[in-house]
């Protein structure tokens, strides 16, 4: 299918041909005519599947009339800054034909100078939702939004935006449209979509919590003291040109990149501690290849777009299975090869049953030669381990034996009166 036949306009068509787009993704196949059609929308699109132009591209469609007022007609809320950024430089690259204006709103930049631009008319507002509602509660209105979206809803409720989001969509006006986009499926995302979304189409691109198929996806085992030099090891090898490295914690990341320098590697360093402006550096100076391995924690995971990105390496694996399908998703992305490397001690090698469990996939295990786990080493925890393992055993078994009593289902209070009203029937029959 071509972009032609989606429906869109010649400035669009020819401001992605301009960017090489050839044909759409299946979430922009599905959600293009749905949101020109005027369909609430939730999403299930996996970072890397081109969600960002699905919703961009029509939302622009419908903004090519100028209206007379100077207020905001579409709001895109977002969880980080660098999301933020990134669905903006988009916007404006999918816009460059048109007269549409787009701003960001996020933390950090100055609240009056940002009010100032806002006066003079904006159309699109890509914001994260504490930085809308200061602008709201100075005196933003939203009573001509047309379109609402939520990028990546599901990192934006785990960040702790629901009651910003609570507050915000009151204030919109009665009829408007509301795109939801969420990478997995949690039940938090479940309950916003019943609150905020009126009869949505649903979309589905990918099943629930899976990796993108194009990722090749392996686990090394190795010693935890080992992993910084197995790190080094694979990068120098394997000439690896440009890997994304995550870590759990901030002291980790900061520990690794000290090893990695020593390796004479030139690395980058993203996560929470750092300023707004250095991540933003650092990001830059990766994407355009002056830094080689790029650090960085979960936080900083969501909102990075990096073309071709063909590596990325899980120093240690996240605290949260969801979190390895944000992680892997950096690479692989629209329809592109990938290779997503997990670097798993002893602890972890039980932890990543969690992540397969939950991407319905197993991830081979596999040892690099001169990094194989030493086998006299066992885990400091073994003993409770041991202890959790024999009540999860003893717990499963009076289970089955409750289950066994109870021909398996538990009997809820109608189908206890079923059982009556059958039993009387059969003392009736044999009249
Ligand atoms: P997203 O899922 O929105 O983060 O997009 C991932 C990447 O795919 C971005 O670099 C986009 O520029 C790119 N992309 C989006 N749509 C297409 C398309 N139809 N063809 C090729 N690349 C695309």
């Amino acid at each position: 299918m071509s972009f032609e036949k989606l429906g869109l306009i010649k400035p669009l068509l020819s401001a992605i041909k301009e960017l090489g787009y050839e044909h759409p993704t299946t979430v922009q196949k599905r959600a293009i005519p749905l949101v020109l059609a005027k369909s609430d929308i939730f999403a299930t699109a996996q970072t890397g599947t081109g969600k960002t132009a699905a919703f961009a591209l029509p939302i622009l469609q419908k903004l090519r009339h100028p209206l007379e007022h100077n207020d905001v007609r579409v709001v895109i809320l977002s969880p980080t800054r660098e999301l933020s950024i990134q669905i903006y430089e988009d916007i404006l690259s999918y816009s460059t034909n048109m007269k549409v204006k787009t701003m960001i709103l996020v933390g950090g930049k100055d609240l009056e100078a940002q009010k100032r631009k806002l006066k003079d008319g904006i159309d699109i507002v890509i914001a994260t939702p504490g930085r809308l509602l200061e602008h709201i509660e100075t005196g933003l209105s939203l009573n001509s939004v047309e379109i609402m979206v939520l990028d990546e809803a599901d990192r934006m409720l785990d960040m702790g935006f629901t009651k910003d989001i609570r507050k915000i969509h009151p204030l919109l006006p009665k009829r408007h449209q509301t795109l939801l986009f969420s990478a997995t499926f949690s039940e938090k995302v479940r309950k916003l979509s019943k609150l905020i979304l009126t009869k949505p189409a649903f979309i589905e691109t990918a099943k629930k919590n899976t990796t993108v198929d194009t990722i090749n996806q392996v686990a090394y085992l190795v010693d935890t003291d080992r992993k910084a030099e197995l790190l080094a090891y694979l990068i120098g090898s394997r000439n690896f040109p440009q890997v994304l490295v995550f870590t759990k914690t901030k002291v980790s990341a900061d520990e690794l990149i000290v090893e990695l320098q020593k390796d004479g590697l030139k690395c980058g360093i993203i996560h929470g501690d750092k300023t707004k402006a250095n991540r933003l550096k650092t990001l830059t100076q990766f994407k355009e290849g002056k830094t080689r391995v790029l650090v960085a924690t979960d936080i900083a995971s969501r909102g990075l777009d990096i073309e071709h990105l063909p590596y990325v390496i899980n120093y240690e694996l996240p605290s949260i299975p969801e979190d390895y399908v944000h992680r892997v998703g950096r690479t692989g992305r629209a329809g592109r090869q990938g290779e997503a490397i997990s670097l798993i001690d002893i602890y972890e090698k039980y932890d990543i049953r969690d992540i397969e469990r939950l991407i319905g996939q197993k991830i081979p295990q596999e040892t690099v030669d001169g990094f194989e786990p030493d086998p006299t080493i066992r885990r400091k925890d073994q003993d409770e381990l041991k202890l959790k393992a024999e009540h999860k055993r003893a717990s499963g078994k009076k289970e089955r034996q409750y289950n066994k009593n109870t021909s398996g289902v538990p009997k809820g209070r109608k189908q206890l009166k079923e059982t009556k009203k059958k039993r009387k029937t059969t003392k009736r029959d044999p009249k």
